[in-house]
């Protein structure tokens, strides 16, 4: 069937039924879509999507960038020969009531999301001797999906902040990762320096590492300047992208 294909702006948009959703943690909502429509997107986990959600508040429809988290084209499973609709997975952080993670709290199967994408080339360097994976709760759909492109015996660090044990979620894919899961308690989002207290103390392995952070951007500016400045880390083997900021909500408005 061909993909269902809008034009919003320049860029085709795809249109797609969420087909479930599913609470990973307290604050984690996976939303999966399953469409024909996603035959033709080709998506890589750890790729961008920019989704359009309705704002309750303007009425109007909004553009926020996901994650990638999982993407299957369609196929047949090894045990059946019926072919499987392609699906593509988000997790959205219910951090409050911004119009994604609202509409990720109320959406139901059969609705529809529109997006744009997926976009984005980053991928892990399989020649790096070492790994540093740090975020907050928003990167951890990204850390995920890169964590699981590393060969097993890859040497990965992951420091990772989230509010508490609740928040914790398995990081499949490496045999032995170094996982540290940074609790910043009551401490609103954005406010803490758990990261920064953590990435300040780490050793790193000797050889050639990368370095990847994303999450709040005040937060991941601040890394950024210390790991450059203080610790001499080459700014080509650092991978830093700010994914929100309390002050600034990135509104595309759109047309409903
Ligand atoms: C490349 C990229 C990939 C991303 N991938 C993911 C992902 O996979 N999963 C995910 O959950 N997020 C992801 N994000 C972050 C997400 O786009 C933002 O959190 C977004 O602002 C949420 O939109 P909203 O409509 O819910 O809230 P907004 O309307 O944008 O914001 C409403 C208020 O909430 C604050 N806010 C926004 N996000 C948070 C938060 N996480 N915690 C606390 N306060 C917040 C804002 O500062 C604002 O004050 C990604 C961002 C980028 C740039």
């Amino acid at each position: 069937m061909r993909p269902q294909a809008l034009v919003r702006g320049r860029l085709a948009s795809t249109v797609a039924t969420v087909a479930a959703t599913r609470q990973v943690t307290p604050r984690m909502m996976s939303v999966r879509l399953a469409d024909e429509s996603l035959a033709g997107v080709a998506a890589v986990p750890g790729q961008t999507l920019k989704i359009y959600v309705p704002d309750l508040v303007s009425g109007f429809l909004v553009s926020r960038d996901y994650t990638v988290r999982d993407y299957a084209a369609a196929g047949h499973p090894a045990d059946d020969h019926e072919s499987v609709t392609p699906r593509l997975d988000i997790d959205v952080v219910l951090h409050g009531e911004g119009p994604a993670a609202t509409w990720a709290r109320r959406v139901r199967p059969g609705e529809t999301l529109e997006f744009v994408g997926p976009s984005g080339r980053y991928r892990p360097d399989p020649y790096a001797d070492w790994h540093l994976f740090a975020g907050d709760e928003t990167a951890l759909p990204a850390i995920q999906a890169y964590v699981a492109m590393l060969p097993a015996d890859a040497c990965a660090l992951l420091y990772l902040e989230i509010p508490d044990t609740t928040e914790q979620q398995p990081m499949p894919g490496v045999a032995h990762p170094t996982v540290c899961w940074l609790h910043r308690g009551e401490e609103e989002p954005g406010t803490s320096t758990v990261l920064d207290d953590a990435l300040r103390a780490v050793r790193l392995p000797p050889g050639q590492g990368r370095i990847w952070i994303a999450g709040h951007t005040p937060t991941v500016r601040r890394l950024r300047a210390y790991l450059v400045g203080e610790r001499g880390i080459d700014r080509r083997a650092l991978y830093v992208k700010g994914f929100w900021d309390r002050q600034q909500a990135v509104d595309t408005i759109t047309a409903p």
